[in-house]
This record gives C-alpha cells, sequence and structure tokens, in this order.
C-alpha cells in the first residue's frame, strides 16, 4: 500500500457558489495536489464537481447509490450507472447515517454493493459500533457481522472504511490504540474469511482533523482517512492531505 487515500465526504452541505470555491483553492493546494484524494458532493452537484475536477488528481466519488441496478421506474433513485457516467469513480455504501436514518440493512447494501463493482465503481464500504456496543463489548462481534456482506466481493476492488459513530462528528476521536485494534481485526476478518488481499485498504474516519492526521497516519493499518466536517474548509482538509 503506498500513500494514503484522503476522501472528503461532504454529507449534505454544499451549494454552486460554495462548491465553485472549495473545488478552486482544493486544486490549488500543493498537498492536496500530492495526495490520493477524492470528494464526495451530494448528488445534486456531481456534475458541477465532475466539471471543475476535470484534469486534475481528486477523483469524484457519491454518498449512496441505488440498490436497483437497472434504470427504471424508481422515483428518486440514482443508479451505479449513472454514478459512473457521470465521472465517480468511489461510491459509500452503508455510511452509520444510512443505516441509522433510512434503515438501510445488510440485505440492502449488498445489493448496493454489488450494483456498484457492476458498474465498475469502487466501494467505500463503512463500518463501525455504536457507543453502547463499544461499552458492551460488542463491537468486533458488530463489526463482523457488518463485513459479511463483503463476502460476495471476493477478488472485486473496495475499499472499508473504520467510522465508530460515537465518533462522527462529535469531536471525540478513537486513540490510535483503539483504531489500530479494529483496523487490524478488520484487516485479518477480510483477509481471513472474505477472500481480500493484503492490498486492501482500510480507512479510518470520525473527527479526522488537521490536528490528529500525523498520528492516525502513522498507523500502517490505516490507509487512509474519510473525512466530514474537516473537509468542507480547504486548510484542514489541505493539512490532512499533507499528513497522508
Ligand atoms: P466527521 O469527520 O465530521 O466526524 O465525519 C466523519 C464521517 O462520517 C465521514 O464519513
Amino acid at each position: 500500500m503506498t500513500g494514503k487515500l484522503v476522501i472528503g465526504n461532504w454529507k449534505m452541505n454544499g451549494r454552486l457558489a460554495a462548491n465553485l470555491a472549495l473545488i478552486d483553492a482544493l486544486r490549488a493546494d500543493a498537498a492536496v495536489q500530492a495526495a490520493q484524494v477524492a470528494v464526495a458532493p451530494p448528488f445534486a452537484y456531481l456534475g458541477q464537481a465532475a466539471a471543475l475536477l476535470a484534469g486534475s488528481n481528486i477523483a469524484l466519488a457519491a454518498q449512496d447509490v441505488s440498490a436497483f441496478d437497472k434504470d427504471g421506474a424508481y422515483t428518486g433513485e440514482v443508479s451505479a450507472a449513472m454514478l459512473a457516467d457521470v465521472g465517480c469513480r468511489y461510491v459509500l455504501i452503508g455510511h452509520s447515517e444510512r443505516r441509522q436514518y433510512f434503515a438501510e440493512d445488510h440485505a440492502l447494501l449488498a445489493r448496493k454493493l454489488q450494483a456498484a463493482v457492476a458498474a465498475g465503481l469502487i466501494p467505500v464500504y463503512c463500518v463501525g459500533e455504536t457507543l453502547a456496543e463499544r461499552e458492551a463489548d460488542a463491537y468486533k462481534a458488530v463489526i463482523a457481522e457488518q463485513l459479511a456482506v463483503l463476502g460476495a466481493l471476493a477478488g472485486r476492488d473496495y475499499v472499508v472504511a473504520y467510522e465508530p459513530v460515537w465518533a462522527i462528528g462529535t469531536g471525540k476521536v478513537a486513540s490510535v490504540e483503539q483504531i489500530d485494534d479494529v483496523h487490524q481485526y478488520i484487516r485479518a476478518t477480510l483477509l481471513q474469511c472474505h477472500g481480500a488481499s493484503d492490498s486492501i485498504r482500510v480507512l479510518y474516519g470520525g473527527s479526522v482533523k488537521a490536528d490528529n492526521a500525523d498520528a492516525i497516519f502513522s498507523l500502517q493499518s490505516v490507509g487512509g482517512a474519510l473525512v466530514g466536517g474537516a473537509s468542507l474548509d480547504v486548510e484542514s482538509f489541505g493539512r490532512i492531505c499533507q499528513a497522508a
């Protein structure tokens, strides 16, 4: 694994003018230019972002995808083929906010993963435990259950993101020991049970900021970061890319 991958998840944020300013600034940032990087704007702005990112090293990612793999009468849905068509390379699948607010379950996520790889996208599959699950020492069992759907993706290209729910948007970053423990566990599970190769990337997400990125990226088990809040600020995102 060479270099870390940094993906900015904008979540439900952005407007035409703000996106233009942000992408222009990212394109001009030397640390961003030197990194392996992607941004994930909301669906409405993927076309705008694709045009603004043309010719840059910054890849495009979507935040979600339909489980339906053929276009048709599915009002409100966006297919994997459409995401590939507008220039996405990655797609987030199973983010905890989708699991929590939209009741996305494993059966649905398995279909989304299949739809994504069939369209040539690289899924970034998110896993992570809640605070209650961590306190009950059930986090590894929870993560193992979440990882199980990846068994069907053996031999395909995908990325996993470990995002402890209690560290998302809370400013509470997991300790490097906690991150390393879970990342080693995820890597071992993927290698032993799900046919993944040693080069599988596991990103960390959850309150990654400019001032903790160095410590997080110093872990060999960490293949990069999935950044929420700090990805909306050029200076912070640039410094995270610098640490990568
Ligand atoms: P924050 O970086 O805002 O904690 O969000 C993390 C996240 O959910 C990225 O997908």
